[in-house]
């Protein structure tokens, strides 16, 4: 079964995956240790996953890539054109629970008896993944009831999910909160908790260097919605988050998502993807204005991507439902028994 990593849906499709890089590249140092970038091939979704190292005392790794034998391989052989090896790894920090940030976090520990770190909200995704996997599926059904998914959207989807393969293995983890802070070659490093992505999305900061993790990408709109299923107001947090993480903007500031290529227009970036989903949620409310009847999620997703194929029907869905979750806490909307109209 795949819990993959979502992104949001854009007009029906998602993007193509990120070119890979396919040797490790220094991306910049100064009092700090050497930030070093390793491009991992992702199979699913968004597209290749960057792993980047902090070459500094302790060895420091960010994020993974996803659990397969290529992923793995290409994250030995970037080390590798360093002089470093996966032995040499002292911690693992990780930006958020999803297979393509963790999936090869249970090798990395097993083979260098690196701590791994994740937030304490999304902890049980990594620390207690096998109870956390049994859980998804119905996790899954209920969500699509929610949104009044007909049954053979459900079935089909049903299918899709059963004939998926895992991505990642559970592992030993230490539970981070906001405001931590590791010392890497005399350098602080800090956690920034910037939920919204899932609950426990952190940014690390690190000298001018802030690892974004899903939580601002530079080319997509990561998915709301679909990375907690159970629970509400995502989209409010998000929005917070993001507004919170504008603020690491200076003139030097590099940021290094988990995703796509590095950046620096942070704040600018930010705005963009903030206005994408107030237009978003504009646009929601203009196709209840519009139908003389209140309307399910699943009949506003069919209005907005006429196709949501496999499971990007789930994140479709999930989008919005947390745009109408935020809007009925703004007063905008009201739901009866799974139709929304506007208040
Ligand atoms: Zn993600
Ligand atoms: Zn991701």
């Amino acid at each position: 079964m795949v819990e993959p990593c979502p992104t949001a849906v854009k007009s029906g499709r998602y993007s193509a995956p990120t070119p890979r890089s396919t040797s490790s590249t220094p991306v910049k140092h100064d009092s700090h240790a050497p930030v070093l970038h390793i491009g991992v091939p992702n199979p699913i979704f968004e597209g290749d996953l960057n792993v980047y190292v902090i070459a500094g005392d302790p060895l420091t790794l960010i994020d993974t890539g996803i659990g397969t034998p290529e992923a793995l391989e290409s994250l030995e052989a970037g080390l590798a054109a360093h002089g470093l090896a996966l032995a040499d790894v002292r911690q693992l920090l990780l930006t958020h629970k999803h297979a393509d940030h963790i999936g090869l976090a249970a090798d990395i520990r097993e083979r260098s008896g690196a701590t791994v770190y994740v937030h304490e909200d999304d902890w049980p995704g990594v620390g207690d993944l096998d109870r956390r996997h049994g859980e998804y599926l119905p996790l899954v059904h209920e969500r699509l009831k929610r949104c009044r998914v007909p049954q053979e959207e459900v079935d089909k989807l049903a299918k899709f999910l059963g004939h998926g393969k895992r991505f990642a293995r559970q592992t030993e983890a230490q539970p981070i909160k906001d405001g931590d802070r590791f010392e890497i070659s005399g350098q602080t490093l800090e956690v920034i908790h910037t939920p919204g992505h899932t609950q426990g999305s952190v940014s690390f900061l690190y000298g001018n260097h802030l690892f974004t993790g899903d939580h601002v990408l530079p080319t997509i709109s990561p998915n709301i919605g679909a990375g907690e299923l159970r629970r509400t107001g995502m989209m409010q947090r998000y929005l917070d988050a993001l507004e919170r993480i504008a603020r690491y903007q200076t003139d030097e500031l590099v940021a290094l998502p988990g995703h796509g290529p590095k950046f620096s227009n942070l704040a600018e970036r930010c705005a963009t993807l903030a206005r994408h989903h107030h237009e978003r949620e504009e646009k929601i409310l203009g196709v209840l204005a519009e139908s003389a009847e209140p309307m399910t999620i699943y009949q506003i997703a069919q209005v907005l991507w006429s196709k949501l194929p496999g499971f990007h029907i789930m994140l479709g869905i999930s989008e919005v439902l947390s745009h109408l979750e935020k809007s009925a806490t703004d007063g905008r909307v009201t739901e009866d028994d799974g139709y929304f109209r506007l208040a």
